[in-house]
């Protein structure tokens, strides 16, 4: 369009100069130059050649609805021109409150309330702040700890992201450690040698219930967990485990945070998947990127009423929830997740829903290769997980980077992937259609 940058040979340069990539590695923080993307249209993007590439990671698991959608183009427009911004301290805008509603709709059991984000690293930072605020308003201070597990991936600002237990991760970087209680990561690809899945499943439950014995539940507050651990490479846990721990931290007054970041608003094929695909209540969720399709940067959590009516019934009535952003409850990312509600609801879950199981059976196919050790994953997300060999299933590691090469070869044959280490994880715009995934994973399998 008229006013659009185009992608050009300058970008890459002035970049290189001045640009500071997110994930950079020491050696070449503010100097490196990564593939230009220019355009998108529906599943595709376009490279700083032209060349057309299937999206396959859709951005970062965020673009839904697929690229170029005129509605929500235009629907940004017409909000900014009525209303670019408005300070939410002490006024509000209509767009937010009825996202908060339709929200709301979607949410399992009391869900009801919404505290809107700018992503999904200030959506768990907000959560986790509102258990302190909460368990400090009534009276148990002590009661902070949180508990996190190998795996996870819940954002980049400081508290959030001392949550992380992926490999790399925090292996330069500080964390909030006291606060953190780290539990084993659930993947079943990867438990103990001889054991059964079942087995592991209880395996996991008796180390949360004896973590939270060992501590005390009265210095616990929330677990923050992904129903599918998604950045760890789409870790999908034994049946029933998510439900035997939702459970323990019922019983012991500990907040159940489910991270669904990646996995609502579509990519399991709901709008929400605790409960609609796991069969869990979490007292608060919370969620960004499909939200607006990746269209405008937005995220929140969805918080218990009970929590609400806990806090206003308290002796505290003063006592101040200190938390807000200059972007809480944007008109424009509001607006913008309305319309994309609307786009979802409207026919876009449903697909995502019909052809997962499509996607799922062409990608295990990938099995069949030496090199694959696992094809694992759920809806519209998956994950191809190469092996050293199939004996020892050793993750393999070819120049530190073997999803680096394939997606390297990806590339050039017409596919975007998005390594990691030794994984390829996919998890296309759910509007693909089979040929699409044909075509994905045909280039997928000559790329490995
Ligand atoms: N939580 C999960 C499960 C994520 O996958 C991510 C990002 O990938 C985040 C939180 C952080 O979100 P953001 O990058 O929008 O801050």
């Amino acid at each position: 369009t008229a006013t659009a940058i185009a992608a050009s040979e300058d970008a890459v340069e002035t970049a290189r100069r001045h640009l500071v990539q997110p994930w950079p590695f020491a050696g070449s923080v503010g100097a490196e130059a990564r593939a230009l993307i220019g355009e998108g249209d529906g599943i595709y993007i376009t490279d700083g050649d032209g060349k057309r590439l299937i999206d396959g990671p859709a951005g970062m698991w965020c673009v839904n609805v697929g690229h170029r959608r005129k509605e929500l183009a235009e629907v940004m427009y017409d909000q900014a021109m009525a209303l670019s911004y408005n300070t939410p301290w002490y006024t509000m805008n209509a767009p937010s409150a009825e996202l908060a509603e339709r929200i709301a709709g979607h949410a399992p059991g009391d869900l009801s309330h919404v505290f809107f984000t700018t992503g999904g690293s200030s959506a768990v930072e907000t959560a986790l702040r509102f258990m302190q605020f909460y368990n400090n308003v009534r009276g148990r201070p002590e009661k902070k700890l949180i508990l996190s597990r190998g795996g996870a991936y819940h954002g980049s600002t400081y508290l959030s992201a001392s949550l992380n237990g992926r490999p790399r991760d925090r292996d330069w970087m500080d964390g909030a450690d006291e606060l953190i209680v780290k539990l084993s990561s659930p993947n079943p690809f990867r438990r103990p040698a001889g054991m059964s899945v079942g087995d592991f499943a209880d395996f996991l439950v008796d180390e949360f219930a004896e973590t939270v014995a060992r501590i005390g539940a009265g210095r616990i507050g929330a677990f923050v967990g992904e129903p599918v651990q998604a950045s760890g490479g789409v870790v999908i846990a034994p049946d029933g485990y998510l439900r035997r721990i939702r459970e323990i931290c019922r019983q012991n007054d500990i907040l159940y945070v489910s991270d669904e970041v990646v996995t609502a608003f579509g990519r399991l094929g709901h709008v929400f998947a605790s409960d609609d695909v796991f069969g869990i209540e979490p007292d608060m969720i919370t969620f960004a990127k499909g939200v607006t399709s990746g269209y405008f940067p937005l995220g929140g959590v969805v918080i218990s009423a009970r929590l609400m009516e806990e806090l206003r019934r308290s002796n505290h009535p003063d006592a101040m929830f200190g938390h807000g952003l200059t972007y809480t409850s944007h008109p424009v990312g509001c607006a913008v997740a309305l319309r994309n509600l609307d786009l979802l609801e409207g026919g876009v879950l449903e697909h995502a829903r019909q052809v997962a199981p499509y996607f799922q059976a062409k990608l295990k196919t990938l099995e069949e290769l030496p090199l694959v050790g696992e094809v694992r994953g759920a809806g519209l997300m998956a994950c191809v997980e190469c092996v050293a060999d199939r004996e020892s299933n050793d993750p393999l590691l070819i120049d530190k980077d073997v999803g680096k090469r394939i997606d390297a070869h990806c590339h050039e044959l017409g596919l975007l992937v998005r390594p990691l280490i030794n994984m390829c994880v996919m998890s296309p715009p759910l509007v693909i259609s089979t040929e699409q995934i044909d075509d994905m994973v045909a280039i997928l399998r000559e790329g490995i």
